[in-house]
């Protein structure tokens, strides 16, 4: 298998951005504005992250994790307050509740989807917990109803780390309305890109305010409301951090944003070929999608399934990369890492199903420039890793 020539002379990368010459001309007629941060486009960007969330207030930030650490500072986290977040994430949503001073409580996943079990959550539920943070694992809406009872019934706050989800739905509502508050990066992987970026939105007023001045040093104006009205007075009322999101940036998302549509029907289009190509393999298995849902598919994630003739995740991963196609692991499971285990005493055992998936796991290319034969080569890989490519002489025919 390894002796034979790769199937593309090039990497084909599990995610890329798409730059195209309407994001060119919006960052260079920024870059001539008056503004290079804060400026208009800042709040024209937050008004079409409305528009796309149906969200009633956006706050852009600098970043993904910055967006995570504002909602949790937004809703007044702090020392002796737990947040229960599922094992099976970026480590950034945990690290925002570490920011803040409290304790992330890791809950399993659920095996089938690896979103957050609702009745795991519940049962971590102590007399310190604040909230929970749901994940829309691969840019597939978490259980929100069931997750939205659980909180309800414990007083909790209910936050969306949607950074995988925007453009997605559940039950006809908008990802970043599903949610007391939801977080969103534009890291070039993610469903748009402004280089670094992020954005919590809301439906509350208050929660949007205290966002807005933790993302500019805890002060109660910022520099273009100082300059229009000509003042110069400004006052610090709480710490906050430089968590700004640029004119420059601002200007490229409000850009990426009008794909944002077309580009998930084309991921959606690509994962329906992986589905129907790998929906009986006996080897590679997809995560299951629940009914009502619209993904998002920041990523697609199969399954390796240990098998008689069939190859596990790492021999996948590594063969894959031998043939030209890149993939990736999302994500070792938070409370395995070791600053979690040395600071808050977590061990293996502790989401079994999360630690289980994390040996299988493999996310595939996906993203909404890839053409369909670059779909035809990743099949092609994974069937001759299997031993079974077609018209391949040295193929092995799969086991039932
Ligand atoms: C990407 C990501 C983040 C962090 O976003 P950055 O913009 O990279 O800071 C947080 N949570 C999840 C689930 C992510 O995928």
């Amino acid at each position: 298998m390894d002796d034979q020539p790769p199937i593309r002379p090039s990497l084909l990368p599990y995610g890329r951005q798409s730059i195209d010459a309407a994001d060119v001309e919006a960052v260079v007629a920024a870059l001539q504005s008056a503004w290079l941060t804060t400026g208009p486009a800042v709040e024209r960007f937050e008004a079409a992250l409305c528009r796309h969330t149906g969200a009633a207030r956006a706050v852009a930030v600098s970043n993904g994790t910055a967006a995570l650490h504002t909602a949790m500072a937004a809703l007044g986290v702090g020392p002796g307050d737990e947040v229960i977040v599922p094992a099976m994430t970026f480590a950034a949503t945990a690290n925002a509740v570490v920011y803040c001073g409290g304790t992330p409580v890791f809950a399993d996943v659920e095996p089938d989807s690896l979103l957050l079990d609702p009745i795991d959550a519940a049962r971590r539920i102590t007399p310190r917990t604040r909230g929970i943070i749901a994940v829309d694992y691969a840019g597939q809406p978490a259980d929100y109803a069931a997750l939205r009872a659980v909180a309800d019934r414990h007083g909790l706050f209910l936050a969306a780390d949607a950074c995988h989800a925007l453009g997605g739905s559940l039950d006809g509502r908008p990802v970043g309305s599903l949610a007391d508050v939801s977080t969103f990066s534009f890291h070039p992987v993610k469903p748009i890109a402004t280089g670094e970026g992020g954005a919590v939105t809301t439906a509350d007023e208050q929660l949007a305010r205290r966002a807005r001045i933790f993302r500019n040093h805890g002060i109660t104006s910022d520099h273009r409301s100082r300059e229009t009205a000509g003042a110069h007075r400004y006052e610090m009322v709480s710490l906050g951090f430089n968590y700004r999101l640029s004119d420059i940036q601002c200007a490229l998302g409000c850009s990426q944003l009008e794909k944002l549509p077309r580009w998930v029907e084309r991921r959606q289009a690509i994962a329906a070929a992986y589905d129907e190509a790998l929906s009986t393999d006996p080897v590679y298995r997809p995560l299951a999608v629940r009914a009502g849902c619209r993904h998002a598919y920041h990523l697609y994630v199969v399954r390796c399934l240990a098998h008689a003739t069939g190859p596990e995740r790492d021999r996948v991963f590594a063969s894959l990369r031998r043939q030209g196609i890149g993939t990736n692991v999302h994500y070792p499971p938070v409370h395995l890492h070791p600053y979690y285990r040395a600071t808050f005493g977590t061990a293996p055992g502790l989401c079994p199903h999360a630690e289980r998936a994390y040996e299988e796991i493999l996310s595939l290319p996906i993203f909404p420039g890839m053409a369909d034969g670059d779909i035809r080569d990743v099949l092609r890989g994974l069937a001759r890793v299997a031993g079974r490519e077609a018209g391949d002489s040295a193929a092995v025919p799969a086991a039932a």
